[in-house]
């Protein structure tokens, strides 16, 4: 019986299936997280030169070893600081025109690159292309092994939620709060946040950026909590908008918009619907309740190895939304002095639809 296709293995054919729309023979990648997805290493430091034929990870004696046992279909080589490998194994891989990351490449390296291939043998044999979004818009449609990392992300970023926010009382601060989700995010296995809990309470609500502080959290006021696990290197993220007490009149009128705006957008979105599109569902909603000037950012964004990252879901995101995105939908609401409201979850493309990966509680006013 032939052996099933690793995930790196099939991501690898639709890397190469690529190349020629970006007419190249072969690529070099180090962006880490793309690193990462391309090949199964998560060590910090290497390159992945891969032609149509071949696939070599490129790192140093600290982490060949490593590569060996994560990264079952490439040829594992040790470097050396410098760069004269790299023609030499361009060379051996039959490239002859050698994409390079132009988004995540300096213009320090792209000059070592250059020197590099200047001072081989048989200079001139090589060119290099710069190429954009390559692994990214592969990274955009996430594949089954990838799909079981994000829900484990997301349960626990749900499971800590839905422990903590039990536990919030007036007199506890910002940084009290974010300290207990750390924790309760931990014990449940993830290996770090994915990014710095924010937790704002009441003038800081409407901070959608502001971080944990000693901000005391009062009786009556919104406290917006937006929070993620890393999980196997998958990140989640999700926002909830609580009040301790009893809310005002106001919270109720913004929070059941920014509600009525998530769920539209969820409910509405479908495949092959552009970015911006899918932003307006829940902007309208929003601009009818006269609040369009509050919410300021944009409706969401991809997440997966990265916090965000493609697909975009804003109002100048022309990409399409395809089947096997996974993405946030977060409406917001902020009005100075008082607070504000949002509410995030991750949602997957399938079928054509939305489906909603997080679960954790909701407020109710
Ligand atoms: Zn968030
Ligand atoms: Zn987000």
């Amino acid at each position: 019986m032939k052996p099933a296709q690793t995930a790196t293995a099939a991501r690898l054919s639709r890397l190469r299936a690529g190349f020629a729309a970006r007419e190249i023979d072969g690529i070099l990648i180090s962006e880490a997280s793309n690193r990462r997805y391309l090949s199964g290493f998560v060590g910090t430091a290497g390159y992945l030169v891969i032609s149509n034929g071949g696939a070599v990870l490129a790192t140093d004696s600290r982490y060949v070893e490593q590569a060996g046992r994560q990264a079952p279909d490439f040829r594992v080589e040790r470097i050396k600081a410098g760069l004269d490998w790299l023609p030499r194994l361009a060379g051996e891989l039959g490239i002859s025109k050698l994409g390079f990351e132009a988004d995540h490449i300096t213009v320090t390296q792209h000059g070592r690159i250059r020197d590099a291939l200047k001072e081989a043998p048989g200079a001139g044999k090589l060119s290099l292309v710069p190429t954009s979004g390559l692994t990214l818009e592969l990274r955009a449609i996430k594949d089954a092994s990838e799909m079981a990392l994000l829900q484990r992300a997301i349960d626990i970023g749900d499971e800590a939620f839905d422990e903590v926010s039990a536990q919030i009382v007036a007199g506890m601060t910002e940084a009290e709060v974010a300290w207990k989700i750390e924790m309760a995010i931990r014990e449940r296995g993830a290996e770090s946040i994915s990014f710095d809990t924010i937790v704002g309470a009441g003038p800081n609500s409407a901070l959608p950026h502001h971080r944990a502080d000693d901000t005391v959290i009062r009786a009556g006021q919104p406290v917006v909590i937006d929070m993620g696990a890393r999980y196997q290197g998958y990140c989640s993220d999700l926002t909830r908008t609580i009040v301790v007490g009893n809310p005002d009149a106001q919270f109720k009128r913004v929070y059941d918009t920014v509600l009525a705006a998530q769920l539209t957008a969820i409910e509405a979105v479908v495949a092959k619907m552009s970015g911006a599109d899918c932003d307006k569902l829940a902007r309208s909603v929003i601009e009818e309740a006269g609040h369009g000037d509050a919410f300021g950012h944009s409706l969401g964004h991809g997440v997966g190895l990265e916090i965000h990252e493609s697909p975009g879901v804003g109002p100048n995101s022309k990409g399409l939304l395809l089947d096997g995105m996974v993405f946030t939908i977060e409406p917001g609401i902020y009005l100075p002095g008082w607070g504000g409201v949002r509410i995030e979850d991750v949602v997957v493309l399938e079928r054509g639809k939305a489906r909603v990966l997080s679960h954790a509680r909701k407020h109710s006013p």
